[in-house]
Order: structure tokens, then C-alpha cells, then sequence
């Protein structure tokens, strides 16, 4: 990597497992993303692939099939993924946002009954938080569970959601107790398979719902900020060679004060943000409460990541327009991390509520 720092996150076991996962990345799906892009969606054999191989849900105990790593594996794919410019292969969505909804919350009996599946690709997962008519305030969500003998009847319209036309299970929030005065206590969570929803399916407790996300949100931003910086990352690598290959006046473009200046910008605010998030990383897997911390990562990075794929696809000209380039496609990959996971908005709503204001 040319804009490789030394992180003390990670042992040798880690770079092995990086390496890895690159020859997978190399092997099963730098070949496909072209088709991929074309169909609107990975193809389902990747998963299992995935999954017989050890990648997804690279955290999870052996005795729910898993190989028994922690959250830095789970990093390194997030990061791999983003350095191969593939955002349709969800992978950390299932393994580091949904799975752990599953995991923290689940009976054993529902643990033993879906994590071998999450985690050997036979089952892939969704979260159906998001409805048409609200988003970011999501304790106004209108979906409605209503028990029936031993089932809930779930209704109700979920939109944008990842995953969503491949998934086997979702994960989904819905109001068991629609009044207004009991918004944020009316909220649970449901494991949906197919048609009616067994009673056996409620994820924790009824009415749990809404501080089961606002847990499991501070995982899912950080995760979005892994892969902002390690896509900026890649963006500027990328980069950094076109200036160096095209020529404009007789000479690389990379020779310019203005190229020069523009890049050394970006890599500090790389750098940067490299610093603060691998920071973060560490506190999360130390088990600290990083809500603030969290929330400052998912704004801070993907505004500086627009920014740096921004003044990278300058340096491609009229090339920087057309979707073959991957610049272009990571330019509209950044601009998207500004809004899911929770608008860079509500992040700065979050820190202001942790500061009193
Ligand atoms: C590619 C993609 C994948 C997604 N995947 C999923 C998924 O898997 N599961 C899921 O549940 N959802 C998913 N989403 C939905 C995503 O989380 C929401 O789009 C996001 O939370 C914003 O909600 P909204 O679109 O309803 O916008 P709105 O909530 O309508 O917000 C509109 C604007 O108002 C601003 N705003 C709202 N409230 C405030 C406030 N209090 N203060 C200041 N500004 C405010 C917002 O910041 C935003 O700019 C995905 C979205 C996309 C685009």
C-alpha cells in the first residue's frame, strides 16, 4: 500500500488472515463484480463460499460453527472489501450488524437454530428498520405486531433495506404496543423467516426493541467507518498512480504543485482518520461505551471520505465521469455513507445529547 501505516492493532495472525482473504477477494469476486454490478446483486453460491472459508461472522464461538476470531477479522474483511471497491456483497452487514443481533439477544434455542446458518452462508441475513415514511426517527416506525394464539401477524412497509431481495432471515423492528405516550417501550424485535411469525421468533424482550438498536448502532457506525477510511485509502492509492501515468503539457500530472498538494491533503486526512477510528476499534473491543466516539467516526470519516474521493476523481478528468472508472462508482459509495447507518445529521443530534446541549 502506498499510503500503508503501521497499526499496532494487528499480529502476524492478522496480516495472514488479510492475506487471505485477498486471494479470496482475487479468486471469487474481483472475476464477478462486473456481472454483479449488471444483475443488481452478488450472486447467492458467494455466500456460501464465503462462509466455508471463514469469513463470515469471522468472530463467532466454534460451537455455533464459527472459527472462534474476534472483531479485528471482522475489520480486516470490512476493509479488504472496501480496498476491492465491492459495496454489493454485504458481508459486514450480515456479519457485524445483524448476526450480533442474533447473538446478543437470541435464546440458545434461537441461537443453535440460526448462527451455524449465518455463519456458514446457508443463511443470509437482513435488518428491516428503515419504513417509507420514516428513517432517522425511528421510534415513529409504524409497522405493527399484533400476537395471534402463538404467532405475531407483522404488518407493515420496510424500505432501502440491505440485503433485502437475498436474504433467508430479516431482522425486524416493529410496535407491539402502537401508543404514541409509549413510543420508544413499544418497540421489538422479530426474526422473520417466511408468512406468519411463530412467537418463538420474538428477539428478546417484548418492548426491548428500540434499546436493542440503539446498543447494537454504535457497532454498525464504527463498521461504516472502517470502510470509509480503507475506501479513501484505496481511492488515493489508486490515484496516486493515474497522476503519475498521465501526462498533460509534457508531464505527469503528478507533477504539478497543484496534484502534489491536493494528495498530500489527502493522505493526512487519511491518516487522520485512520488514527481516531483504529482508536475507537480498540476501546469497542475492550468492551468500553463509545457512543460519542462512534458516532464523531461515522460522521467525520465519510464526510472526509467524500472529500478525498471528491479531489481524487478531479485528477481523472472527464474519465472521473464515466461508471467504468471505480472512482467514480466509490464516489457514489462515499456519498451514500453520509446517510445510512444514520444521517451524518443525527450523528451530530447524538454527540450534542452527549455533551448536554
Ligand atoms: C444504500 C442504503 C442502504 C440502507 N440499508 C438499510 C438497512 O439495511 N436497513 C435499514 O433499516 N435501513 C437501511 N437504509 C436506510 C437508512 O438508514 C436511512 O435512509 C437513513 O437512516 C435516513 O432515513 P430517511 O432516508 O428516512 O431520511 P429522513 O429521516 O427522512 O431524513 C431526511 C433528512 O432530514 C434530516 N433529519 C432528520 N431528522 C433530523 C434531525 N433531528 N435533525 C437534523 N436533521 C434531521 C436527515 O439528516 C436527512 O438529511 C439504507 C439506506 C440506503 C440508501
Amino acid at each position: 500500500m502506498t499510503v500503508a501505516m503501521d497499526r499496532p492493532l494487528f499480529t502476524a495472525d492478522h496480516d495472514t488472515f488479510r492475506q487471505t482473504f485477498r486471494q479470496f477477494i482475487d479468486r471469487e469476486i474481483r472475476p464477478h463484480q462486473e456481472r454483479w454490478r449488471g444483475q443488481g446483486q452478488v450472486d447467492r453460491e458467494i455466500w456460501r463460499k464465503a462462509g466455508s472459508q471463514g469469513f463470515l461472522c469471522p468472530w463467532m464461538d466454534e460451537k455455533y460453527g464459527g472459527a472462534g476470531g474476534e472483531f479485528l477479522h471482522s475489520v480486516i474483511v470490512m476493509e479488504e472489501l472496501a480496498r476491492a471497491y465491492e459495496s454489493g456483497f454485504a458481508m459486514s452487514l450480515h456479519s457485524d450488524i445483524v448476526v450480533p443481533y442474533l447473538y446478543s439477544f437470541g435464546t440458545e434455542e434461537q441461537k443453535q437454530r440460526w448462527l451455524p446458518g449465518c455463519t456458514s452462508g446457508e443463511l443470509v441475513t437482513a435488518l428491516g428498520m428503515t419504513e417509507p415514511g420514516t428513517g432517522s426517527d425511528l421510534a415513529a416506525l409504524t409497522t405493527t405486531a399484533v400476537r395471534d394464539g402463538d404467532d405475531y401477524v407483522i404488518n407493515g412497509q420496510k424500505t432501502f433495506i440491505s440485503n433485502g431481495q437475498l436474504c433467508d432471515i430479516a431482522v425486524i423492528a416493529a410496535k407491539t404496543d402502537p401508543d404514541p405516550a409509549n413510543s420508544h417501550k413499544g418497540i421489538s424485535m422479530f426474526v422473520v423467516e417466511a408468512g406468519r411469525v411463530p412467537a418463538a421468533n420474538l428477539l428478546g424482550p417484548e418492548g426491548g426493541g428500540f434499546m436493542m438498536m440503539m446498543q447494537k448502532l454504535q457497532q454498525e457506525r464504527l463498521c461504516v467507518a472502517i470502510g470509509a477510511v480503507a475506501g479513501a485509502e484505496q481511492v488515493l492509492d489508486d490515484t496516486i498512480v493515474y497522476t503519475k501515468e498521465r501526462k498533460a503539457f509534457g508531464k505527469p500530472i503528478s507533477k504539478f504543485q497543484n496534484t502534489q498538494f491536493k494528495l498530500v491533503e489527502c493522505l493526512a486526512k487519511v491518516e487522520v482518520g485512520r488514527a481516531y477510528v483504529d482508536k475507537v476499534i480498540a476501546g469497542h473491543i475492550a468492551g468500553k461505551y463509545l457512543v460519542k466516539e462512534c458516532s464523531i467516526a461515522k460522521f467525520w470519516t465519510t464526510d472526509m471520505g467524500q472529500e478525498v474521493v471528491d479531489n481524487c476523481l478531479q485528477f481523472f478528468g472527464g474519465y472521473g465521469y464515466m461508471l467504468e472508472y471505480p472512482v467514480t462508482r466509490a464516489f457514489m459509495d462515499a456519498r451514500v455513507q453520509r446517510i445510512y447507518a444514520g444521517t451524518n445529521e443525527i450523528m451530530k443530534v447524538i454527540v450534542a445529547k452527549q455533551l448536554g446541549l
